[in-house]
């Protein structure tokens, strides 16, 4: 075999040292796009060195080696072509079964065509030189149709393929999805003019072979360049989709791009009905969320079957080229941790034996109300309750008869106080009441008829009832003179004291202290 250098081939040279270049650098990389990447460069790189040999051969005999030849590239390259599509662009399932059979058989057929072709000349009836052009000239039989309008389809097809994928692309990816399109298109733009106005752009060689380089850089880029971003819908679908966590991908406007099954679940759609709304539409406590920055916030929410909390985290996309792109809120379940949280609060306010309200709650109580009442200038009124001759019950009955007293005390009390009054247990066997806008008489009403409703039922404890009485202090604060809480539970106190002194099962009141008293 001989060769002869031709100037016409050393573009060639260099597009083989880049394809390989290309499919070097996709071998470093993920697997799953670098093996059909790799394939097709192979093919591409077969079909270029057969064509440059071609070009190199002086002899029609050995231009017509490199021309079957390069059929070894050129036959494989459309199928391979496409089927990269289909992987990039998450279509490989359909390269399962029949897909993938019809591909080879596409393949299968072309190179028996050609390399039986002296025997039928269904691809080229005959092949001439042309003096000063560097390629052989063939005459194209009826089977080149067959693989000149299968290539037009597959190139359109992965073409049109690219496109679905660009537009299915969240806004972050499409920077890559826009590289594929421009690639896919690449071959069939550039065919335009030749095929359709007859100018052929560079003269003599095939131009088709730098399209295809020009697509295979632009698809290098997308894929490897890009390659931690095709790594993220990867690791996306895995991770997004069993995570036990509602995740929202919003875009500018706040409306959804994506959602995993957790957050269709919460928001109670289907697989595709959330996205393009906003999710306030399907979650009405979900807030705006479109100029926060990096936002933590609770979201409650309280249904017929239940309540449920959600810690919202959402953080901001930032586009590569600046600004904005849109937002991903991750959505925890914290209904248990919330439901403890609050029972722990509950426990911190509440008297375990009686299930009242505890002192340092009742302070608590107590302050808020004294700010309502300085507002609204009423008074308050404190109702001090001491059982008469506790340590008896426990000396006679025991220290749970004692308690079950406490206990029947307590609910004797609550079912006759209103619901906004606050009733505590103050202290051993002492209890507060602080009522509010009500005056001395009412309060003593009250303080009375608890008395009087202790006395009327007594504890039932294991040997049979036991009587138990009250003795009760009432005192007010003085709007007038000013609030004073702490002196108004003080002189309650001393009216209860007053109670005991006097003989015990009775309410003593005392009287406001008047300004000439002071
Ligand atoms: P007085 O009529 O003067 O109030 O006499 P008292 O015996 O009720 O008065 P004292 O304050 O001397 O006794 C209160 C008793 O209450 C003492 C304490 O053992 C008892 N006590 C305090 N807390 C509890 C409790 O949680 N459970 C029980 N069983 N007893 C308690
Ligand atoms: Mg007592
Ligand atoms: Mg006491």
């Amino acid at each position: 075999m001989t060769f002869a250098f031709t100037p016409y081939a050393l573009p060639f040279v260099p597009t083989v040292l880049l394809m390989a270049l290309l499919a070097w650098i996709a071998s470093r990389r993920e697997r799953r796009l670098a093996r059909p990447f790799m394939a097709l460069m192979a093919a591409l790189i077969a079909w270029t060195a057969c064509y440059t040999l071609e070009l190199l051969s002086p002899t029609l005999e050995g231009k017509t080696v490199w021309m079957v030849a390069k059929y070894l590239g050129g036959g494989a390259a459309p199928a391979l072509w496409f089927a990269f599509s289909l992987v990039v662009t998450g279509n490989e399932r359909r390269l399962r079964g029949w897909g993938a059979a019809a591909l080879a058989a596409l393949v299968g057929v072309t190179w028996l065509v050609v390399f039986t072709n002296p025997a039928h000349h269904l691809m080229w009836t005959d092949v001439w030189l042309v003096p000063g052009d560097p390629e052989s000239h063939a005459g194209h039989g009826p089977f080149f149709w067959v693989y000149a309008a299968s290539n037009y389809l597959l190139t359109t097809g992965s073409a049109l393929l690219y496109v679905a994928h660009y537009r299915t692309r969240p806004p972050l990816f499409r920077a890559q999805a826009a590289l594929l399109v421009l690639g896919g298109f690449a071959p069939l733009l550039g065919r335009i003019p030749e095929d359709a106005f007859g100018i052929d752009v560079i003269p003599k060689l095939d131009n088709v072979i730098f399209l295809l380089l020009v697509s295979s850089v632009l698809f290098a880029l997308a894929v490897f360049r890009y390659a931690a971003l095709n790594l993220v819908p990867i690791a996306h679908h895995l991770v997004i989709r069993d995570i036990g966590a509602a995740v929202v991908v919003l875009d500018v406007q706040g409306r959804v791009v994506d959602l995993n099954p957790y957050a269709r679940t919460l928001m109670g759609s289907g697989p595709r009905g959330a996205t393009g709304t906003r999710p306030a539409a399907l979650l009405p406590e979900w807030p705006d969320l479109t100029d926060e920055d990096a936002a933590e916030r609770e979201l409650l929410l309280d249904r017929p079957d239940g309540r449920r909390w959600l810690s919202l985290h959402a953080t901001p996309i930032l586009a590569p080229q600046g600004g904005r792109a849109g937002t991903v809120a991750v959505l925890f379940d914290v209904t248990r941790r919330k439901l403890a949280e609050l029972e722990l609060e509950r426990s911190a306010r509440t008297d375990a034996l009686t299930g009242l309200t505890n002192r340092r709650h009742f302070h608590e109580l107590a302050e808020l109300a004294e700010g309502r009442a300085s507002r609204s200038r009423h008074s308050l009124a404190v109702i001090m309750i001491d059982i008469d001759h506790f340590k008896k019950v426990n000396d006679t009955h025991g220290h749970g008869a004692g308690d079950e007293a406490l206990r029947h005390v307590a609910r004797v009390c609550s079912s006759r106080v209103r619901a906004t009054d606050v009733l505590a247990r103050y202290g051993g066997e002492e209890f507060v009441v602080l009522l509010e806008g009500v005056g001395e008489s009412d309060a003593a009403l009250v303080a009375e008829e608890l008395r009087a409703a202790v006395e009327r039922s007594p504890v039932t404890l294991e040997h049979g009832p036991l009587p138990l009485t009250l003795s009760v202090g009432v005192a007010l604060t003085d709007v007038s003179s000013g609030l004073d809480l702490p002196g108004c539970v003080t002189r309650a106190d001393r009216a209860l004291y007053a109670s005991k002194t006097a003989g015990r099962n009775r309410v003593t009141v005392e009287h406001a202290p008047t300004l000439a008293s002071i």
